[in-house]
């Protein structure tokens, strides 16, 4: 599992690191986020990540993240946290602040992709579901294989038209 983070995310560690900035409006930008009210209330205990199931496969934890977004530092967003998150909501549910931190992981996947830091597999996934309909498309052998009938039509204009009002297409580049 250690390949998937060496091949995306170019935040790895602390050490060595030079902060240029300590913003105080990006802290104010993921409070605005859905569920970024109670940010602040974070006083670092690490219960989440001591449940996090991905702590293991990540290089910074989710309570590293959150000391992250309290300094400002919009680096979090080049964090492989923030994707390999499964959003399994089990350090929301652990949080003595109840802060709403999956939700929060939400909202730096978006800005992330925004900002173009995106694992190249979800760029393909988006673009195969907007091509094809489909994220995967069964072949006809294997179908056979099973004594399927042939995979059934699909009207990608249909699936086009929910993508494009959903402007999950348009998602790229804002700042
Ligand atoms: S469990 Fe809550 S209070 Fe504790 S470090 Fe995580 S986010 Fe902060
Ligand atoms: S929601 Fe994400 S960060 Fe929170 S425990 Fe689950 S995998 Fe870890």
């Amino acid at each position: 599992m250690k390949i998937m983070t060496e091949t995306w995310g170019q935040f790895k560690s602390f050490e060595g690191k030079q902060f240029k900035t300590f913003d105080a409006e990006f802290t104010q930008k993921v409070s605005n986020l859905l569920g970024g009210q109670d940010l602040t209330a974070c006083f670092q205990c690490a219960k989440c990540s001591a449940g996090c199931p991905v702590s293991d496969k990540v290089n910074i934890q989710v309570h590293e993240l959150m000391r992250m977004l309290l300094f400002g530092l919009e680096e979090v967003l080049e964090t492989d946290m923030v994707w390999l998150c499964t959003t399994c909501y089990t350090c929301q549910e652990r949080c003595p602040q109840g802060i709403d931190i999956t939700d929060i992981i939400f909202g730096l996947k978006n800005m992330a992709f925004q900002k173009g830091i995106t694992p190249a597999g979800y760029i393909s996934a988006r673009q195969s579901l907007y091509d094809k309909g489909r994220l995967y498309e069964p072949t006809d052998w294997e179908r056979e294989d099973l004594e399927l009938d042939d995979v059934p039509e699909l009207d990608v204009n249909e699936i086009k038209k929910m993508l494009e009002s959903t402007k999950l297409m348009k998602l790229q580049e804002t700042e």
